[in-house]
């Protein structure tokens, strides 16, 4: 056996209940999840009670813009578009060689945060196609330790920008994954709704999933995910198809939205919200009282719709901080969100896990004998004190091998009279 993780807790795992068990990983694939196998593994770790999880999954980011912050100067007005003209600015001085090196140091941020699977939207609205090529190459390169599927996403918009739709369709036959789009950022409704038509009969044609930025705006009357919907359905893309941001969803009539939760529920259209860039991005015209912006993930979740929370944005024109870290942005959703209690808590840790695997079409993803040897042992006994610790990944392990390490933190106090070390964690 390559490798044997002893005494790990499982997410749904119940302190007091469930006792804790080994996971057997051998060929790169978990052969065995029981409590105290006999076997000895070449290399074995003891996770002594700890969480360990299958690894975070991003369903949404963009690594052609990711680390470029102040390049060339930085946001002033925090809004979406000035960050989209910000990268205009920046596009014609990109180079396929900072596009590779400022992607491979993100990558590693990932690994060492047990970040194993990024879905990257890609702007295709540059004809030479440099990010294009640079995150293909990327891809390949970080492929033995990190899933990155690419997004084909026309940014200045798939009518609006002159040959976008061209431009897209050369992307996808040098191998990108997903076909991406934003109708909102179209001249009119009507071109929005447009481009979602094209876009979706592009990728029914090709076989290809669609992940389409959409209605991400303050803009109760942006339905473009209506459109969405209709489009999945008339064409079959049932369980291919996920709309990105949906922050219009936030201002909508609720009698409205009281149809449109079980259309995308009918549809199979999942929902991907960014909550970092959702709360920093919207409201932004509102005065007082300020809307929060991010869609209506408890509902969504409800009425059985796919939802994943996504990083999308680090260190660049768009948002300044970020560091590759999925617990902060389940922190973050939980909180816009109001998703407080016991099984909400645990819904938030999905969204960073399960959920943006399903979204991805991840094979072979979960702590089970038969999937990948991919996992991370996080020092926290459970989802919910991961998420309140933002919790040390103790250990990276992708198909069986340690890709990272993390040694558990502990202060040393200097306080009169209570010296020692202090431990946050409390195993329940
Ligand atoms: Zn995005």
């Amino acid at each position: 056996m390559d490798l044997i993780i002893r005494r790990a807790a499982l997410t749904h795992h119940v302190a007091g209940r469930d006792a804790p068990v080994d996971i057997v990983i051998d060929g790169g694939r978990i052969v065995a999840v029981e409590p105290n196998v006999a076997a000895k593994g070449a290399q074995e770790i003891d996770a002594a009670g700890a969480l360990v999880a299958p690894p975070f999954v991003d369903a949404h980011f963009h690594m052609d813009a990711t680390l470029s912050y102040g390049l060339p100067r930085v946001n002033a007005s925090g809004t979406l578009l000035e960050g989209i003209a910000l990268w205009g600015e920046l596009k014609p001085d990109l180079t396929q060689e900072a596009l590779i090196e400022r992607a491979l140091q993100y990558c590693d941020w990932a690994v060492a945060r047990g970040l194993l699977a990024i879905r990257s939207h890609v702007d295709v609205c540059d004809p030479r196609l440099l990010a294009v090529e640079a995150l293909i190459e990327v891809k390949r390169r970080v492929a033995p330790y990190l899933d990155l599927q690419l997004v084909a996403f026309p940014q200045d918009g798939l009518l609006r920008s002159p040959g976008a739709f061209e431009n897209l369709k050369r992307a996808v036959a040098l191998g990108i994954d997903v076909v991406g789009g934003i109708p909102h950022f179209e001249r009119t409704m009507a071109d929005g709704a447009e481009s979602i038509r094209l876009l979706c009969e592009f990728a029914a044609e090709k076989g290809l999933p669609v992940d389409m930025h959409c209605d991400e705006s303050d803009d109760p009357l942006s339905r473009h995910i209506e459109t969405l919907c209709g489009e999945a359905h008339r064409l079959g893309l049932a369980g291919r198809v996920a709309g990105s941001h949906l922050t219009s969803m936030h201002s909508m009539d609720n009698y409205y939205v009281s149809k449109l939760l079980p259309l995308m529920r009918e549809s199979g259209v999942a929902a991907i919200a960014n909550p970092l860039i959702n709360i920093t991005l919207q409201g932004r015209a509102d005065t007082y009282p300020k809307r929060r912006g991010m869609t209506r993930v408890p509902e969504m979740l409800a009425a059985g719709i796919t939802v994943a929370f996504g990083h999308d944005c680090v260190m660049d024109p768009w948002y300044s901080l970020g560091s590759g870290d999925m617990l902060e942005v389940a922190h973050m959703g939980l909180h816009v969100a109001q998703m407080t209690g016991v099984e909400a808590m645990r819904a938030s840790f999905d969204a960073v896990t399960v959920n943006a695997a399903r979204i991805l079409g991840l094979e072979g993803y979960g702590i089970a004998p038969g999937c990948h040897g991919d996992c991370v042992v996080l020092d926290a006994s459970d989802p919910i004190d991961a998420i309140r610790l933002r919790a040390t990944r103790l250990a990276v392990v992708r198909r069986g091998k340690v890709v990272a390490r993390t040694p558990a933190p502990h202060a040393a106090l200097a306080l009169e009279g209570r010296p020692g070390t202090v431990d946050f964690k409390l195993r329940r």
